[in-house]
């Protein structure tokens, strides 16, 4: 059974792309198969994974108005991971997808053409609440939702939970919330724990195990174009990893492994 992950929190820098292109890795390095969906216009994902978005004739954009069929689109990458790839064109979407019927819709049927084969589907949304967010909240099975470790990281969390209320309303009642994962997170100072029980304990939230450390590896990566995952160890690498495992071992029946805040 395929099941689809969408990553999503519209405040930007909380490590939604390299939390989707790390987990995909790791997920291929476990012998997966892995499709990751860039629906956001910058195309860091699709960066991330060895592709210049100002080099792709078609994208996400296109299958989303249905002018091209998603298997002409879908690009191989070194990480093992199969990419819908998106460029700037996607940022045009959100006004061409208002005019249809339908349109929260567009990217779970183009999905539903080609999910069979793959394992897992990880959806790498905007930073924003619109349209493209919708579209990924109402293709998926169930949403993570990354929280930067520091102050006010719960501001807009709340509009995040409600916008997921309204999709199980509306558009896609199976969704469930996995639960938040930790980014950025400073293993050595009590803060990090405090913001994440803060979170816990408002949004009566999991946090899921373990917590991604800060590491310097990851902005290096980001900005090569290639992934954090394939360089040299770092403790940055091994938490996703876990986190990856984790996720496969709770997709294939055992529970979620969570993060105890309480000493
Ligand atoms: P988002 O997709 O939520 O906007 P990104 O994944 O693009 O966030 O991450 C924002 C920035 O933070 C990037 O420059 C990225 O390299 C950096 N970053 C992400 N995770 C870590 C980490 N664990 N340690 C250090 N820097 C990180
Ligand atoms: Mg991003």
């Amino acid at each position: 059974m395929t099941r689809i992950l969408a990553i999503a929190n519209q405040k930007g820098g909380v490590a939604k792309t390299t939390t989707t292109a790390s987990v995909g890795a790791a997920l291929a390095a476990q012998d997966l198969s892995v499709l990751v969906v860039d629906l956001d216009p910058q195309g860091c994902l699709t960066f991330s994974l060895g592709h210049d978005p100002d080099q792709i004739t078609a994208s996400v954009h296109d299958v989303l108005i249905g002018a091209e069929d998603i298997t002409d689109v879908l690009l191989d990458t070194d990480d093992q991971v199969t990419l819908l790839p998106a460029t700037i064109d996607l940022a045009g979407a959100e006004a061409l997808l208002l005019m249809r019927p339908g349109r929260e819709y567009a990217l779970k049927r183009a999905l539903a053409e080609v999910s069979q084969d793959y394992d897992v589907v990880l959806i790498d949304c905007p930073p924003s609440l619109g349209v493209l967010t919708l579209n990924g909240l109402t293709a998926a099975d169930e949403v993570a939702i990354p929280l930067q470790c520091e102050t006010l990281a719960h501001r807009g969390v709340g509009q995040l939970l409600r916008t997921v209320t309204e999709v199980q309303q509306i558009t896609n009642p199976e969704l469930k919330i996995l639960g938040t994962v930790a980014t950025l997170f400073d293993a050595r100072t009590t803060h990090s724990r405090d913001v994440l029980a803060d979170v816990a304990d408002r949004y009566d939230m999991p946090v899921l195990n373990p917590p991604i450390p800060r590491t310097v590896r990851f902005a290096e990566a980001s900005a090569s174009g290639a992934s954090v995952m394939r360089g040299r160890k770092n403790k940055g690498a091994t938490a996703y990893r876990e986190l990856a495992e984790n996720l496969r071992e709770y997709w294939g029946g055992a529970e979620l492994a969570t993060y105890e805040l309480t000493e």
